[in-house]
């Protein structure tokens, strides 16, 4: 692959491969300042989250992590789904929306979008997921077009009638795992999925009027550049609302196994930069929006308020929510997350109030994830801040790297400075963590271990 001088610094300067990548999520993630809540003080926690949220519309996230699959790029490390635990988790989210309606969270607003993640929370029943619908509508307002999404595993879409059914109960769009349509690569990864399948998938659901998303991943265990071309040759018969290409974050134990003794399927940093470039070429063409391109909500609604910093209440354990002045995490442990519940107290286990220079910086990695950047009116109004002088060392450096264009309303990303947004938005977290000490480093979102460690034997 030719490169151009920009590509090149970016390759050099910023990309940082497999190793020490960080999935974007997409926010900033300061792990070192969590404070932990004793069941104690969680009510007055929640007083002071109350007031911390000034926006009328808010997203809602419920955490559904269970799954029956054991996909080796997972990096949700989901539980065993198990029909008994997965009723009792259910009772408890119920709950545990009652709970924050009775704490008075709800008052006055309305859900701009609701998201349902995991796992794979199509391992539930439609009418399990109904249930949670319903107690959502009884506990706060929805906004007009409300976009509600659900995650889903393409077998369990399998089922007739699955599809419409999630339409009914007020879905109105799905986002499927598909990763790549290569079975060789498939097998390596523990997966099945055919290309018939998820035409049949995307033509069901687009009938159905739910639109749909198909995740698609670069890097994947013996994948190469002819087997990407070809996902994409499908992709653009398929033709989905939504696309998203990921980077394999490499944090599963099971995939570093298998590397252990099939080093030859490990893809090559060069190879994956131009699998990055390639993938994020094909969507700039074919005009799929995708982080560091968002420019309205039509197709990532959840996603792009996230990004113009709309609260973000997250429900389920092992869940992160925030507000403009904190993150928070529920209890990552089952039976802690339920037994606080049962209790009558919100299972809130530690938090952050995020500081006026960390959320500056937050500010900055969200706004570069949208084609319109960093507004520089909405900054000064927020901060009384000018953000050329707070961050002018940085700035420099992704000017020189070729990756910004900047004027007097806005910072933002140039094309191929959006083509590798995960590596800048890495790059300034990096940043932000070494202003406040040198030996801080970036924790992985998905939990599991870096790259560099599972990897050191191989
Ligand atoms: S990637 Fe999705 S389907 Fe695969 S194990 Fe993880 S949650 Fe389950």
């Amino acid at each position: 692959m030719e490169l151009t001088a920009t590509l090149s610094k970016i390759r050099k300067e910023l990309f940082y491969g497999s190793s020490n990548y960080t999935k974007n999520q997409p926010d900033l993630f300061v792990p070192h300042h969590f404070r932990m809540l004793a069941p104690s003080q969680v009510d007055s926690f929640v007083e002071t989250l109350k007031e911390s949220i000034k926006e009328e519309e808010i997203l809602l996230y419920f955490h559904l992590p269970f799954c029956f699959s054991e996909c080796l790029f997972c990096n949700s490390f989901p539980l065993k789904a198990d029909k008994q635990v997965q009723q009792n988790y259910l009772h408890h989210l119920l709950k545990e929306v009652e709970l924050f309606s009775k704490h008075g969270i709800f008052d006055g607003k309305k859900a701009k979008c609701i998201y349902f993640g995991g796992g794979t929370p199509t391992s539930f029943l439609n009418s399990d997921i109904k249930l949670i619908i319903d107690k959502i509508r009884s506990s706060i307002d929805l906004s007009e077009n409300c976009n509600i999404t659900s995650e889903a595993h393409p077998l369990t879409l399998s089922s007739e009638n699955r599809i419409e059914e999630l339409a009914n109960i007020g879905l109105n769009r799905i986002s499927i795992g598909c990763q790549t349509f290569d079975q060789d690569v498939l097998i390596h990864c523990n997966r099945s999925n055919t290309e018939h399948q998820i035409q049949k998938i995307v033509k069901t659901a687009q009938e159905s009027g739910l639109a749909i998303n198909i995740d698609m991943m670069t890097g994947l265990p013996g994948q190469t550049i002819m087997s990407v071309r070809k996902d994409l040759e499908i992709l653009k018969e398929i033709r989905p609302n939504a696309v998203e290409y990921i980077r394999h974050e490499i944090v599963n134990p099971l995939v570093v196994e298998l590397y252990r003794t099939r080093p030859d399927l490990i893809v090559e940093d060069d190879i994956l930069f131009e699998m990055v470039f390639i993938t994020q070429e094909w969507m700039e063409n074919l005009g799929y929006e995708q982080n560091g391109r968002f420019s309205n909500d039509k197709q990532w609604g959840y996603r792009y308020h996230w990004l113009k910093e709309m609260p973000i209440i997250a429900f389920g354990s092992r869940t992160r929510s925030y507000t403009k002045t904190i993150c928070y995490d529920k209890h990552e442990d089952l039976s802690t997350y339920t037994r606080m519940i049962s209790k009558g107290i919100l299972p809130i286990g530690r938090y952050i109030p995020l500081s006026k220079r960390e959320r500056m910086y937050r500010s900055l990695i969200l706004g570069l994830q949208l084609r319109s950047g960093l507004d520089i009116k909405r900054f000064h109004d927020t901060y009384s801040e000018d953000p050329f002088v707070v961050f002018a060392p940085l700035l420099a450096k992704l000017n020189e790297y070729g990756c910004l264009k900047q004027d007097a309303d806005s910072i933002s990303l140039i094309k191929y400075g959006a083509y590798f947004v995960e590596d800048v938005c890495d790059f300034v977290t990096d940043e932000a963590l070494k202003e406040e000490s040198g030996d801080l480093v970036r924790a992985p979102h998905s939990g599991g271990n870096r790259y560099s460690g599972l990897m050191q034997n191989v």
